[in-house]
């Protein structure tokens, strides 16, 4: 269990008041659009039911070509340039065109949060009417809202997207103090019928865990049995749902980037940079508006149009999420031979790389300059944002 280090008592004080845009999640995904919005002077606030860096939300590997893209290159705990993958008819390695590192989150996420200028604040977001995101802690009001929540997408109107019903995954790790040269995948049924099992090394730690792509199938047994196989103690849980279906990135009022859009890959179950990256692209769509550049509803269009882009990807993937399970273990690893030859490994991984290629962080980036448009100082109010 987070030790929890979020405001209590008699600094539990109420918010309220009017900004330029609210970041609700200060994760990958929300911490990417804020770094978006430095030097705009726009009055951004970004909430967190948590501290930022408080609670881990995954095993935390991710290309290492974006750590150093966003400057957090100094939380990588362990790299990696190769992918060890074991099925119960043998085990392949396979040599990455491109590495993978694993990092430390709170520190990831405190240099990433040192990106910013938006003001922040724990408190529980419950939902919105209109431009007010409804808090524990009270009300805040903007023209421009981006909901970096994750799965559950707190600020859409529409209800109805719950486990086990709706396209999520399930993944749960443990973290043991151990220490491991490779970054393995586990395709065996033994462990669960669709899906993987998987062992991150980060430093001292090890992130064991199993994802299912079948959210009725429960994975606490079986991370722990493949815990117990690698010899490591089921210590310091961590779970949650992971969705892998792409969802709408507006709804026509709020911005949403990272889960809370679906954007994690099927299949692999990669999400980090994806929040990142989408995140940096409705952050890029929010600084024009502020920067009175675009009306808000041309940036909640353009943003929509550059998530819809990448939908066929997301499907492809999907479908082979749906396939790789319904073969057997005879037919898997003969898939798995095939993808480990050289030319098929630089192929497929670099395609799968350019679903969210890290240059696209590179490209104008917090611009660090006060692009306000003239005479502007306070918030920009509701209706001076042309919509
Ligand atoms: C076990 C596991 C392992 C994983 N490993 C990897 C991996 O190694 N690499 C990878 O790329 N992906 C991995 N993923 C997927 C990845 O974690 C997600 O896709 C990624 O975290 C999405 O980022 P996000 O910013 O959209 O959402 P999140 O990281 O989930 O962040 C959402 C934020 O919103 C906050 N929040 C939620 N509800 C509220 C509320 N009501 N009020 C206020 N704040 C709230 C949360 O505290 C959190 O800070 C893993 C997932 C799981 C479950």
């Amino acid at each position: 269990m987070p030790t929890r280090k979020t405001k209590r008592g008699a600094d539990r004080t109420p918010i309220s008041g009017f900004y330029d845009v609210i970041i609700c999640g200060a994760s990958f995904a929300g911490l990417a659009v804020a770094r978006e919005l430095r030097g705009t002077g726009a009055k951004v606030l970004m909430l967190d039911r948590y501290e930022i860096g408080e609670k881990q939300t995954s095993a935390c590997g991710i290309p290492t070509e974006w750590m150093k893209v966003l400057g957090v290159e100094s939380s990588a705990r362990q790299e990696f340039d190769t992918l060890v993958v074991h099925t119960p008819r043998g085990t392949s390695r396979l040599k990455l065109p491109f590495n993978f590192s694993t990092f430390d989150y709170p520190e990831f996420c405190k240099l990433l949060d040192a990106q910013n200028d938006a003001t922040f604040e724990t408190a529980k977001v419950e939902g919105r009417r209109g431009n007010t995101v409804v808090t524990d802690r009270g009300d805040v009001t903007a023209p421009l809202i981006v909901d970096a929540l994750g799965w559950r997408r707190i600020l859409d109107r529409e209800d109805g997207y719950q486990p086990p019903d709706a396209p999520l995954s399930r993944g749960l790790e443990v973290h043991p103090k151990a220490s491991s040269e490779d970054l393995a995948i586990w395709i065996d049924r033994r462990y669960v019928p669709a899906g993987y099992g998987w062992s991150f090394p980060a430093g001292d730690e090890v992130r064991i865990g199993v994802g299912s792509f079948d959210p009725t199938f429960h994975v606490r047994e079986t991370t722990e049995l493949l815990a117990e196989d690698l010899g490591e103690e089921s210590v310091g849980y961590q779970g949650n749902w992971i969705p892998h279906r792409i969802r709408r990135a507006t709804d026509g009022e709020v911005f949403f980037c990272g889960d809370s859009a679906g954007h994690c890959i099927p299949l692999t179950a990669e999400g980090i940079r994806t929040a990142i990256y989408f995140g940096i692209a409705a952050g890029r769509e929010i600084r024009a508006v502020v920067q009175g550049a675009k009306t808000r509803d041309a940036a909640l269009a353009e943003y929509a149009r550059f998530s819809d882009s990448h939908e066929w990807k997301f499907r492809w993937m999907l479908r082979a999420q749906q396939l790789l399970p319904k073969l057997g273990p005879r037919a898997q690893r003969a898939v798995i031979r095939f993808c480990a030859t050289r030319p098929m490994i630089r192929f497929s991984f670099r395609h799968y790389l350019r679903i969210a290629p890290p240059e696209f962080g590179r490209e104008e980036s917090g611009s660090g300059q006060n692009h306000r448009p003239e005479g502007a100082s306070g918030p920009l109010e509701v209706d001076r944002i042309p919509v």
